[in-house]
């Protein structure tokens, strides 16, 4: 097995990778939403932080709590818990950001048996004079709810080594998004995305030992990049969805950045070593990219698209949402006019568990290529 494969491998059923790290026993495992949950922290107090991104099933026992407007994320975490397919989970940690994964911290709190269940309430504001001491704040809240529910001592070393380890990641992962950016043909954009995604799920000693290999082995291939395609940037929210690369590939396009939980908005910004690790932890989170449950200023979202878009040479901008993810659609009509002031092309696609057909699918992206 190639170390890409075993990235694929564990995307392919992140459940059972779950199960087998538990019976390994090795680390306590608690489940996250979302990239505003602190793994360094998690990881400093001896446990795995496993990040959960819902079912692929057919949501039923979900649909007793929350509403079929929900973002099939949310949903489909959900039904995991309730389907029992989760309960290699000691407990699990839910930041407030979007109304939805509010709503479902609440409903997995009164309902799904077992794991400890742990809220961070991190600020929204994040332009706020005061928003990096509150964030410190909420912090060393969690620090000590995590010592508390892991019966665990979380000390300033072991954060300070937890802090270099996953900027030691987040690194390599920023290297390999900079390599394909160079010469897009050198691996596919579905290898990529699984390399993130897993990324976010596997024992990071194994993701260290693997991630060098990747670079190492893409350091050796040759130049392509006159034949990979139209250079675009993907934005959105979470994409649960590695054939969207594929399609996009097919119909003549090539992802050269992106602007994506499940991408760059986990690995950008590292932070800052030998200081305060709370401290340092508290001021990634307000400068990093912000997603749009946070402000950072009217038009800092857009600002940063059109950035990425022009620093990465992207021709056009595809915007990839989950259905019924109000803060993202909210986002969108800004976010094209800021492109559009800028000449550069945009179409936006969106999607629930399953792709819209992908004849559909391809004869959109056929048209808005030709256009570029
Ligand atoms: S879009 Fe924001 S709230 Fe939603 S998962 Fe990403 S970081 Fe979290
Ligand atoms: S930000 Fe959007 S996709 Fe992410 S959990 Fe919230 S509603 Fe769902």
């Amino acid at each position: 097995m190639t170390p890409i494969d075993e990235f694929h491998e564990v995307l392919r059923d992140p459940a059972a990778y779950g199960r087998k790290l538990r019976e390994e026993g090795r680390r306590k495992i608690v489940g996250y939403f979302c990239s505003y949950t602190p793994e360094e922290m998690i990881y400093a107090a001896g446990a795995h932080p496993m990040r959960l991104f819902g079912t692929g099933e057919n949501i039923h026992l979900a649909d007793a709590h929350l509403q079929s407007y929900c973002c099939s994320l949310v949903r489909g975490a959900l039904e995991g818990a309730l389907a029992g397919h989760l309960e290699f989970l000691d407990g699990a940690v839910f930041p407030h950001t979007c109304d939805s994964i509010q709503r479902l911290s609440d409903v997995w709190r009164m309902n799904v048996k077992g794991p400890f269940h742990l809220d961070i309430v991190m600020p929204v504001k994040l332009d706020a004079e005061s928003a990096k001491e509150y964030m410190a704040d909420v912090l060393k809240r969690f620090r000590k709810d995590l010592e508390d529910k892991l019966d665990a001592k979380l000390s300033d070393e072991a954060l300070k080594d937890a802090i270099v380890r996953f900027n030691k990641i987040r690194g390599c992962l920023g290297r390999l998004y900079e390599m394909k950016n160079k010469n897009p043909g050198i691996i596919s954009g579905s290898d990529l995305y699984a390399i993130v995604k897993a990324s976010m799920m596997m024992d990071r000693g194994r993701v260290l030992d693997l991630l060098p290999k990747v670079i190492a082995d893409l350091g050796k291939k040759k130049a392509t990049a006159e034949t990979a395609g139209r250079r675009l940037v993907l934005a959105g929210g979470i994409c649960n969805h590695p054939d969207i690369y594929r399609i996009i590939e097919e119909t003549g396009g090539t992802v050269v950045w992106d602007d994506l939980c499940t991408g760059s908005r986990y690995f950008e910004g590292l932070t800052e070593e030998g200081k305060d690790p709370v401290t340092a932890l508290a001021e990634r989170y307000i400068s990093r990219p912000p997603c749009p449950a946070k402000h950072a200023g009217l038009f800092s979202r857009a600002d940063h698209l059109v950035r990425i878009a022009k620093e990465k040479r992207a021709e056009g901008v595809v915007f990839f949402f989950l259905k019924f993810c109000d803060p993202h659609a909210f986002d969108y009509p800004y976010m094209k006019e800021a492109l559009d002031g800028e000449g550069i092309p945009s179409v936006m696609v969106e999607a629930e568990d399953q792709l819209p057909s992908e004849g559909q699918l391809q004869t959109r992206f056929e048209t808005f290529v030709q256009m570029l």
